[in-house]
C-alpha cells in the first residue's frame, strides 16, 4: 500500500527491492490501464528517488563500424550496407577532449562505445583502459560498452576505475534469435554476470519497436527484474530504423508503449536509473515529460548516440528548465550497485500495490 507523498525531500518508506517477481505479476503490472500505471510508477519513483533529478550521460563512439555481429537494428554491423563506415579506435586525447566538453555541458557520466563483438586482450584494450583512467580523472562516472567481456577483462576495467558497463539484453530470450544470430542470449547473460562479479555496476536495457509483441517485452522485463542484482541503470531505447539494416522498414514505436515500458521498469526496479535513450528526437517535450512522470530519470545527452541522432545539449537544458528538473550529481548512491552489496531479498506481499490518497 502506498501513502501518497510527492515532496522529494520528505520521502515515505522505500519500496522493497525484489528480484522474485513472477512472470504473472510483471504481466499484470505491464497491462495496468495506462494512466493508473503512470500514477503507480510515479509514486514508486518518488518513494525511492529524488524525482527532480535527471542523470545526464554522454555517449561517444570510440570505435565506429565494421562489427562482425549481425544485430538487425545496427548501422555498425559490417554485414549491412549503411552510411556508417568502419573507423579506427580513437586516440585517448581525442576522447578526453570530448569528455571535457560533455562535463562542461553538465554530463556526469561519460560512456564509450566500441563496435566490437567482444574485447580482445590487445593494444586496443590497453588504450580503452587508459581512456577509462583519463576520463575518470576528470571526476566523471565512466561507462563502456565493448561487447562480450571475460571475468579477467571485467576486473581490469574495474581496476581502471570503470563505474558501469553497458550490455543490453535488448529483448526476450525467445525473440532474441529474430534479432541476432551470431551470439546467444546466454552469451549476454554470461557477460552481465562477469560485469557484476567484478564489482562494476551494470547498465542493461531494451530496444522496443523491433517487431516484438507485448509478451516479448514482458519476458524481457521479467528477466531483467529477476537478476540477483538489478541493473544500476536500464536504458529504454526506441528503435531508430536505419536504412540498409534488416529493420529499416519498422515504423516508429508509439509513445504509449515507451511510457508503459518506463513505468513497468520503474515499478519492478524501484532504485534503478531508468534512462530514455535512442528515439528521443521523435519525442516532444510533453511526451518526454510523461516518461519522467512514469519514472525515467536519466537521459543520453549530446547530438549523437553512437551513430544515431539525439537532441542537442541546449534543447535538453531548455526542457529540463521548463520541467523544473536538475542534473543528478556524479557518484550518487553508486555503492549499492556493487555485487558485494547485493541486498538480501525480502519476502514481500506479491500484490500490485494500490495507491491511496492520504
Ligand atoms: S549492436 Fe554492437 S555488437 Fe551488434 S552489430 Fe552493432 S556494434 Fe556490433
Amino acid at each position: 500500500m502506498f501513502s501518497f507523498e510527492n515532496h522529494s525531500t520528505n520521502k515515505p518508506k522505500m519500496t522493497a527491492i525484489r528480484n522474485d517477481w513472477t512472470r504473472e505479476e510483471v504481466q499484470k503490472i505491464y497491462h495496468t490501464p495506462l494512466m493508473d500505471l503512470i500514477h503507480q510508477a510515479s509514486l514508486v519513483h518518488r518513494q525511492n528517488n529524488d524525482a527532480t533529478e535527471i542523470q545526464m550521460c554522454t555517449l561517444l563512439s570510440v570505435k565506429t563500424g565494421g562489427c562482425s555481429e549481425d544485430c538487425n537494428y545496427c548501422s555498425q554491423s559490417a554485414r549491412y550496407s549503411t552510411e556508417v563506415k568502419s573507423e579506427k579506435l580513437l586516440e585517448v586525447q581525442e576522447t578526453l577532449e570530448t569528455a571535457k566538453k560533455a562535463k562542461e555541458a553538465g554530463s556526469t557520466r561519460f560512456c564509450m562505445g566500441a563496435a566490437w563483438s567482444g574485447v580482445k586482450d590487445n593494444a586496443d584494450f590497453d588504450r580503452i583502459l587508459e581512456m577509462v583512467r583519463s576520463v575518470r580523472s576528470l571526476g566523471l562516472e565512466v561507462c563502456c560498452t565493448l561487447g562480450m567481456l571475460s571475468p579477467e577483462q571485467a576486473k581490469r576495467l574495474c581496476e581502471a576505475g570503470l563505474s558501469a558497463y553497458n550490455h543490453n539484453l535488448d529483448t526476450s530470450e525467445e525473440f532474441y534469435p529474430n534479432i541476432v544470430t551470431t551470439r546467444t542470449y546466454q552469451d549476454r547473460l554470461d557477460t552481465i554476470n562477469n560485469v557484476q562479479a567484478a564489482g562494476i555496476s551494470l547498465c542493461s536495457g531494451s530496444i522496443i519497436g523491433m517487431g516484438e509483441s507485448h509478451d516479448v517485452r514482458i519476458d524481457f522485463l521479467h528477466t531483467l527484474a529477476t537478476l540477483q542484482l538489478h541493473p544500476e541503470s536500464v536504458p529504454i531505447n526506441s528503435l531508430v530504423a536505419i536504412e540498409g539494416t534488416p529493420l529499416e522498414q519498422q515504423t516508429r514505436v508509439p509513445i504509449e508503449d515507451v511510457v508503459r515500458m518506463v513505468a513497468t521498469a520503474r515499478i519492478l526496479m524501484p532504485k534503478s536509473i531508468v534512462r530514455l535513450s535512442a528515439g528521443r528526437t521523435e519525442m516532444g517535450l510533453a511526451e518526454q515529460a510523461l516518461c519522467f512522470m512514469a519514472g525515467a530519470n536519466s537521459l543520453f545527452t549530446g547530438d549523437k548516440l553512437l551513430t544515431t541522432p539525439n537532441p542537442e545539449f541546449s534543447d535538453d537544458h531548455q526542457m529540463m528548465n521548463t520541467l523544473g528538473l536538475t542534473p543528478r550529481q556524479a557518484f550518487k548512491e553508486d555503492s549499492q550497485w556493487k555485487s558485494e552489496t547485493v541486498p538480501v531479498q525480502p519476502k514481500v506481499d506479491t500484490r500490485i500495490p494500490e495507491p491511496s490518497m492520504a
